[in-house]
């Protein structure tokens, strides 16, 4: 699972320069919610190795009373889902009160806590960070968030232990591994063989209200529930067995329709981190969105999580049902409008409270999930690269033509081409996209994004 890292701390100490500086190492999309989390913004980040969600939970203004009061209403949260807490503080202001009110909080939560002295550039670091130690959280990390230092080593020291966690579950050569076999036609064929034999894990997601546990329920009643009485936390999801037509399937289902059976206190249904890691963790994103409401902020959000994830996606409208042809209309021209940069998804009208249109969404989450991860042979996606060239030549770059050389698959779920040859990583954006439609045509794509990489040489 993919850890959740919290960045707690007064306003001004630089959480939002840590946030954008963690998130920017690779074009996260950070979703904002405004409505659901105030404060709070959410990124996906990647450095040195280590991929993860991190979460700004806005500042805590130390000057006004109560301050667990504030902490609760903003941060807390925040914090109860996170796997780890940074404490950022300044170094250049030093230890103050509100420091001390949020260290006490965090011991109280016995939250894995990593107390961080940012601005430590251009003066003595040691001597400014020394007083931060007597918070009682252990040691002080240091760093410039301003600058990048210090920022590698604390990530890195932080989410050791989880890298351990990942390698481990990796070796079980799961489906969407990083994959860079050079395939033949006839490997890719046992390959394929060999996945339709695993269960398809997909998340039903969206907003609050859009109908979520209407529709886990619906699939529920009417198809075999293998297992489903498992535990769950506040922060994730429940995973549910499931079988329909001989093929597996395990619903990850981010509204708690099971825990809330059960447990009838006030569980925040809504939790963007437990959305995002369901995202992480899935093959096929199934995002719900209220027919009655239009799209909102809030589902866009969610659907360019889905897709900066590259999951492969399938859209169902709810809600369909004793809505007038006008208002449909109405929607279905708004999804056009605003939807129409993901061409490649399914989108589905269903009624999840009288069962319409439910069982289709299957046919689309198995071809979704078949595009995202079919193995294709390096003879194959080297034709149709050769096709591609012959129908519409590269352009010539200083004179010279590009030279598309052959092609590989280098990943799944998003499916990876990668390209190799002469000036390839100069090609204009235009003929990249040229190529991703091209090979989503040939091969049949549907449901799922593609993702081309061009490599120098052989
Ligand atoms: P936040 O309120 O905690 O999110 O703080 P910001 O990230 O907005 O930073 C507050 C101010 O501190 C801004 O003017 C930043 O440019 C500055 N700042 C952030 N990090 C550093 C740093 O490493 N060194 C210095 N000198 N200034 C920094
Ligand atoms: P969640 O928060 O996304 O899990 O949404 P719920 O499943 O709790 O549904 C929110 C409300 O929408 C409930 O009152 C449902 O009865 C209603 N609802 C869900 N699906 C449909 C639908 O297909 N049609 C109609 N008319 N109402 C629905």
């Amino acid at each position: 699972m993919i850890p959740v890292v919290a960045l707690v701390g007064r306003p001004n100490v630089g959480k939002s320069t840590l946030f954008n500086r963690l998130t920017r190492t690779r074009d996260a999309l950070v979703a904002d919610f405004p409505g659901l989390t105030r404060d709070r913004k959410y990124g996906r980040a990647f450095l040195s190795g280590h991929e993860f969600i991190v979460v700004d939970t806005g500042g805590i203004d130390g000057t006004e009373e109560g301050i667990e009061t504030k902490m609760a209403e903003q941060s807390l949260a925040a914090i109860e889902e996170a796997d780890v807490v940074l404490f950022i503080t300044d170094a250049r202001a030093g230890l103050t009160a509100a420091d001390q009110a949020i260290a006490q909080h965090l011991r109280a939560r016995e939250k894995v806590t990593f107390v961080v002295a940012n601005k430590v550039d251009g003066i003595d670091g040691d001597s400014a960070s020394a007083e931060f130690w007597g918070l009682g959280l252990g040691e002080v990390y240091q760093m410039a968030a301003a600058h990048g230092r210090g920022v590698t080593q604390l990530i890195e020291h932080v989410l050791a232990p989880f890298a351990e966690a990942v390698s481990d579950e990796d070796s079980d050569d799961t489906d969407d591994a990083v994959d860079e076999r050079l395939y033949t036609e006839e490997e890719a064929e046992s390959e394929q063989e060999r996945l339709r034999a695993l269960p398809i894990k997909f998340a039903i997601i969206g907003k609050p209200n859009v109908g979520k546990s209407t529709l886990t329920n619906r699939i529920l009643g009417e198809e075999r529930v293998v297992v489903y009485d498992q535990p769950g936390t506040t922060r994730d999801s429940i995973y549910i067995p499931m079988q329909r037509d001989e093929q597996e399937y395990v619903i990850i289902d981010t509204a708690g329709v099971r825990r809330r059976a059960k447990v009838h206190d006030t569980v925040e249904k809504f939790s963007v981190v437990k959305t995002l890691k369901a995202v992480e963790d899935a093959n096929v994103v199934l995002l719900v969105i209220d027919a009655r409401e239009g799209i909102a902020e809030q589902d866009l959000g969610l659907l360019g999580f889905a897709l900066n994830a590259g999951r492969a996606l399938v859209i169902a409208v709810n809600k369909w049902d004793g809505i007038d042809t006008d208002i449909k209309d109405r929607v279905k021209s708004e999804l056009d409008r605003r939807l129409g940069f993901i061409d490649f998804a399914r989108i589905h009208f269903i009624s999840a409270l009288h069962g319409t249109g439910v069982g289709h969404l299957f046919e689309s989450i198995n071809e979704a999930y078949e595009s995202a991860t079919r193995r294709v042979s390096t003879s194959m996606l080297t034709k149709i690269m050769q096709m591609a060239q012959d129908d519409h030549q590269p352009p010539l770059i200083n004179g010279r033509r590009v030279k598309l050389k052959y092609a590989h698959i280098g990943g799944y779920n998003p499916p990876v081409i990668v390209i190799h040859g002469n000036q390839v990583s100069r090609l204009p954006d235009s003929y990249k996209r040229y190529m991703t439609n091209y090979y989503r045509k040939s091969l049949n794509v549907v449901g799922s994004p593609i993702q081309m990489r061009f490599q120098e040489g052989d």
